[in-house]
């Protein structure tokens, strides 16, 4: 019961903390707000707004019933009309008090056309008439509705020489009708606008989570070792980029798990290989040649190469490990390149003299390098083993050393086949091998490899260039350093 609970409750926190809530939660509170905001404006500047609109308004009719009265052909049916559409009671009286003109919206229910009103009109008058600019206007309590009402007053003609006065009232209450038809409207605008606002505010969090949904599904399925799966970020931008990388992620992880399957096979089926000679050959000294000390030495022979190259390939699969591990340091030391070739060179003189290999090291310029001395030995033997052994029927290889002023390039050329175009790239990675040579040719595949994991350590730029029946160039370039302070440099030179 208890996990249970708990369960429920990282689902809940889980669902509370996905795209498509917050995005939701943050557009409901965006309307909320917007409504309220419409609402709080509605309800408090309705009532203002509505009084300075009339207190203007007010004004402004005052000045055109002036102008209309004072015009040629003047009919009170315009004034009706003026009052009429402002729903406003208008008075005109003469200088003595005598009404000229009158119309009245309020059923003499406002204050200047009530019953009680002389006294009221005498006071309006004289507050107009003594009004700076012979004008008075103000809001006064009707007392028989107790509504406000606004008065406006203004003197006709000059004070010297008064020709009546215009009293124009109105009342301030907007009209209740008016205001509960415009608070129902609110309403219902306010709650359509709510309901479509979360409907939208759904739709859009959805549109915006799924794909960030369907990438999570994907990695979900790719953590459980469906390497096949494809990332799917339509929608945007952000999401297309993050699912190209993860599909580019996934496509390495797949590769990277071909190339272990391709280790453990090539790895057992090389170490089973010369186990099988070794043990067969074993068999037949046991059983055949045990006594003809001619075969038995030719089988013998047969089991120390075949041990030799099971050694040998133990150690390469060692190295790499190491190299790729990072376990491997650098023991970097400064030496001339040079001398470090020519030294190299005089271990290849056997194969030159046996099998008729020719050499050419072109190397006379003494420049220094800096590098691991036991790495790089390893590099140059490697790619002068590789050159030997696909160097063909010219039996030729060429060691060079091109200098530059801040660099100097070491390459590695033979007289073979060449590398097809497409396989160039390949040919670095691990336990790869050109369908064409055949298996027995010698290496073990991984030699390219820990070359390349050598000058990946030490930054160098290395590359291949190949022609096909022409032969193969293998080159990397050194950055040149100062040679040591002597004595210690001449160790150092390498010879
Ligand atoms: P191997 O032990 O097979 O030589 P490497 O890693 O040294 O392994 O080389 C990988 C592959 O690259 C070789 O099998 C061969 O196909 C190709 N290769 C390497 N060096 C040369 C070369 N000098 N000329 C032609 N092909 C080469």
């Amino acid at each position: 019961m208890r996990a249970d609970n708990g369960k429920i409750r990282q689902r809940l926190k889980q669902a509370l903390h996905s795209v498509r809530f917050t995005v939701w939660i943050y557009f409901a509170i965006f309307i909320t707000s917007i409504l309220l905001l419409i609402w709080i404006s509605f309800v408090v500047s309705l009532e203002a707004t509505y009084r300075t609109q009339k207190t203007n308004d007010i004004k402004t009719i005052a000045n055109y019933i002036l102008t209309q009265w004072s015009a040629e052909g003047f009919t009170t049916d315009s004034l009706d009309r003026i009052a009429h559409d402002n729903d406003m009671c208008v008075l005109i009286q003469d200088r003595y008090g005598l009404t000229v003109y009158s119309y009245d919206v309020m059923a003499k229910n406002c204050l200047v056309h009530g019953f009680m009103n002389y006294d009221n009109l005498y006071k309006y008058r004289q507050l107009a008439y003594d009004s700076e600019n012979a004008i008075y206007y103000a809001e006064t309590a009707n007392p028989r509705f107790d509504t406000n009402m606004l008065i406006f007053v203004m003197l006709i003609g000059t004070k010297e020489d008064p020709a009546g006065y215009l009293f124009l009232n109105t009342s301030l209450e907007p009209l209740d009708s008016t205001v509960s038809i415009l608070r129902i409207q609110m309403l219902q605008v306010s709650l359509s606008m709510l309901i479509l606002g979360f409907g939208i505010s759904i739709f859009l969090s959805r549109l915006i989570s799924t794909p960030i949904t369907r990438i999570t599904r994907s990695a979900e399925k790719l953590a459980q070792g469906d390497y096949n799966v494809k990332f799917n970020g339509r929608g945007y931008t952000e999401t297309e980029k993050l699912a190209d990388t993860l599909n580019y992620a996934s496509n390495e992880i797949t590769k990277i798990d071909t190339m272990r399957r391709d280790l453990m096979a090539n790895i057992s089926h090389d170490l089973r290989t010369p186990l099988t000679m070794v043990k067969a050959y074993a068999e037949m000294i046991r059983d055949l040649s045990g006594d003809d000390p001619q075969k038995r030495e030719e089988h013998l022979g047969i089991i120390i190469e075949e041990s030799d190259r099971l050694a040998a390939l133990v150690n390469d699969i060692m190295d790499l490990t190491k190299l790729e591990s990072g376990a491997a340091e650098l023991n970097r030391e400064v030496f001339c390149a040079g001398s470090r070739l020519r030294e190299i060179m005089t271990r290849y003189t056997l194969l030159s003299e046996r099998d008729g290999y020719k050499f050419y090291l072109s190397a006379d310029e003494d420049v220094w390098v800096e590098a691991d001395l036991i790495k790089f030995d390893q590099v140059i033997y490697n790619l002068i083993n590789n050159a030997v052994n696909y160097s063909g029927e010219e039996k030729t290889v060429y060691i060079m050393q091109i200098v530059s002023p801040k660099t100097v390039e070491i390459s590695v050329t033979d007289t073979g086949n060449g590398i097809d175009k497409e396989l160039m790239p390949l040919i670095f990675d691990r336990y790869y091998r050109a369908e064409k040579h055949k298996r027995e040719v010698i290496g073990t595949g991984l030699g390219l490899s820990i070359v390349k994991q050598i000058f990946i350590m030490h930054g160098i730029k290395f590359g291949v260039r190949s022609e096909d029946g022409v032969g193969s160039t293998f080159w990397f370039e050194m950055e040149r350093k100062d040679p040591p302070a002597a004595p210690d440099g001449a160790k150092n030179s390498g010879s």
